[in-house]
């Protein structure tokens, strides 16, 4: 059952005042002054899978929807599932397409769009987008421009986390400048100590430090990773947490301070610090943990003035100390397991909270929310796992997914004859299952794995299957270093593709004539032909000829007379019409039948020419 949101009726025009909030510059400010105001048009500033999961939930909602993409993304399905489509950024490389401001807000405003959802990664989490959309008239599908501001600098994020009372991991109060700070920071607390991007994300421009011999190597490795990855290479640092769990809270809050949880997930599943299987709600998590992260994540909302979903990040220690990490001030790749476990549409509520909707209206009351049951999420990637998790690329020969009870498919161009190319992330599908409780969502997604075939490319599908029948994934907890400390889980069942083999066999004996040995060794030059020779003068007659001398009413006669059995041959027709490449013509057909008309007078009929012409 889906929570509803409220369905939008058309009453409300005379109250209506359109745009009011966003005309005015100081975003934040504008709570007091909105009405609903209904979303007609939505544009999807992203591509991919997040774009076709918005576009969903709007059609749903009767919004019109509008995709932009890249040149390099011309095929791609995101483009197909909305209503209008727009090229953005011509001439430039394939990312930087989707991070046009200018080029994003002028096809929003030539189209009449009324808002804006940016997705994830991309321009989502950048504050001056959310400035430029608010400028333009058009909404921002999301918090207000100051809150991502403030949520997209983890130094400035954290020292809110302080002010709200929720727990940080130890670190540095602001970015540092030099690596003499980093040192009095690791004699204070100590090896092992984390650098961390204050303006990064996705698990990158993050550099763990274990002894003082590796801090200057890795402090100016941190340092211009950042600085490549995210245009600004300030640092902070922070003691690294020896094998915690990653959990975080999912948060919706609204326009007139509402603000509520919709429990946690755990994410400690990770490679290289990124997420690769998510799971609602955190096995085995005490209740008192429990309540103290969803706690804190709503104080520190309501601290901010949060607007929108959102997600508080924690790790939490083997002492299940809890510590906030950083804010996402966006939809998540994840967000679906929860959608999974407590029957809530996030993005039905980011498009009604932000038509201005407030979270009762919506029937999002915390005491509503409850648990049910358990989701997971794989990531399947197109990433060979063999060869250290490299993107792999090409054409899907075979795809075929697992579907079946329990089983959600969040996917965009995933089907035979698709193209994978190089240009973005990897992302292929998300395979979401669920079920009563984790083995049984387990079991769900490790059956759907099995069914998938995906050929042409290499997928990480082997590597999640492994990871899904793990002992300790199933019925223990894991923690961040789990992928690394599990050696085994890189032994890999190889894919054997014997059907493609066969397959690939058969098409080129078909085509290409057998290749074995001891067929290609009999010469054709070793055998004599024998070219027959047509007799010289008119052929015998035949029946054809009783027919166009006597009549039909002749030609029956001499049929009933006829003693024995009378043929028709289709071997003309057969050649002619055959389906394989060795097909007869017409002119050879021809050349053959004079030497047929002398020796197969006797016969009844010829069909030829593919139809019923009898001859
Ligand atoms: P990102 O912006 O890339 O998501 P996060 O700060 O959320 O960065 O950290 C991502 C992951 O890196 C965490 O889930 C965790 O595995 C690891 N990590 C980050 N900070 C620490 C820390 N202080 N100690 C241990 N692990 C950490
Ligand atoms: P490969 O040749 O790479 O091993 P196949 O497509 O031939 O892959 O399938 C291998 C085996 O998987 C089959 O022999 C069958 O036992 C099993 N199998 C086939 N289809 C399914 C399915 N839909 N679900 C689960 N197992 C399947
Ligand atoms: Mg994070």
């Amino acid at each position: 059952m889906l929570l509803h949101l409220g369905a939008v009726k058309g009453g409300l025009g005379a109250l209506m005042l359109r745009r009011v909030c966003l005309l005015s510059r100081h975003a934040h400010s504008y709570s007091q002054s909105v009405e609903h105001q209904p979303i007609k048009k939505v544009m999807v500033a992203n591509r991919g899978e997040i774009a076709i999961r918005v576009f969903r939930a709007c059609t749903e909602l009767g919004i019109r929807t509008v995709a932009v993409y890249s040149e390099q993304d011309t095929g791609q399905m995101h483009r197909q599932k909305a209503d209008e489509a727009y090229l953005i950024g011509k001439g430039l490389p394939p990312v930087s397409a989707y991070l046009h401001i200018p080029d994003i807000i002028r096809v929003a405003k030539e189209n009449n769009v009324d808002a804006i959802h940016p997705g994830y990664g991309f321009l989502s989490e950048r504050s001056d987008f959310a400035q430029a959309c608010a400028d333009a008239g058009v909404r921002f599908i999301g918090p207000s421009p100051e809150v991502v501001r403030k949520m997209g600098d983890k130094v400035e994020a954290r020292a809110l986390a302080i002010q709200a009372g929720v727990p940080v991991v130890p670190g540095t109060d602001g970015p540092i400048t030099s690596l003499k700070e980093a040192e009095d920071f690791a004699k204070t607390y100590d090896f092992p100590i984390i650098f961390k991007a204050a303006y990064g994300g996705g698990g990158r421009g993050m550099r763990v430090v274990r002894n003082y011999e590796e801090l200057e190597e890795n402090y100016n490795r941190a340092y211009s990773e950042a600085l490549a990855a995210f245009g600004n290479g300030a640092l902070f640092v922070e003691k690294f947490i020896d094998k915690p769990r990653h959990i975080e809270v999912q948060i919706l809050g609204d326009k007139y301070g509402n603000v509520i949880h919709l429990y946690e997930r755990d994410c400690s599943i990770q490679r290289r610090h990124q997420k690769v299987v998510e799971i609602a709600p955190a096995a085995h998590l005490d209740p008192h943990l429990r309540d103290r992260l969803t706690k804190d994540s709503v104080n520190l909302a309501k601290q901010v003035g949060y607007e929108n979903a959102g997600t508080v990040e924690f790790l939490v220690d083997k002492n299940g100390k809890h510590y906030f990490i950083e804010v996402n001030s966006r939809l998540q790749v994840e967000h679906t397991v929860t959608e999974e476990i407590t029957d809530v549409d996030l993005v039905h509520a980011q498009l009604r909270i932000c038509e201005g909707r407030s979270l009762p209206e919506l029937g999002l009351k915390q005491d509503k929310i409850r648990i049910n049951g358990s989701a997971i999420q794989c990531r399947v990637t197109t990433e060979d796992p063999a060869r250290g998790f490299q993107p792999d690329t090409g054409r899907l020969e075979v795809f075929r997914s697992g579907e079946g009870m329990g089983i959600r498919l969040d996917s965009a161009s995933a089907f035979q004859g698709a193209l994978i190319s190089p240009h973005y992330d990897s992302l292929l599908v998300k395979v979401i299952s669920s079920g009563k409780d984790l083995p049984t969502a387990a079991t769900k997604m490790n059956r759907a794995l099995a069914e998938f075939r995906i050929r042409g490319v290499k997928t990480n599908i082997p590597f999640l299957q492994n990871v899904l029948s793990n002992h300790q994934f199933l019925y223990g907890t894991v923690d961040t270093q789990f992928i690394d400390e599990n050696a085994d889980l890189f032994h890999l069942k190889p894919v054997q593709n014997r059907a493609q083999k066969l397959l690939h066999y058969l098409g080129h004996l078909m085509v290409n004539g057998p290749a074995t040995p001891i067929p290609v060794k009999a010469k054709p030059s070793d055998t004599d032909p024998v070219i027959p020779t047509v007799p010289i003068g008119e052929p015998p007659l035949g029946f054809r000829d009783v027919l166009l001398k006597e009549g039909p009413e002749g030609f029956a006669r001499a049929v009933r007379q006829h003693k024995g059995l009378l043929l028709m041959d289709t071997t003309f027709r057969d050649a002619h019409q055959s389906l394989l490449a060795t097909r007869v013509r017409t002119h050879d057909l021809k050349k053959i039948a004079p030497f047929v008309a002398h020796n197969f007078n006797n016969l009844f009929s010829l069909e030829n020419w593919g139809g019923d012409l009898h001859k």
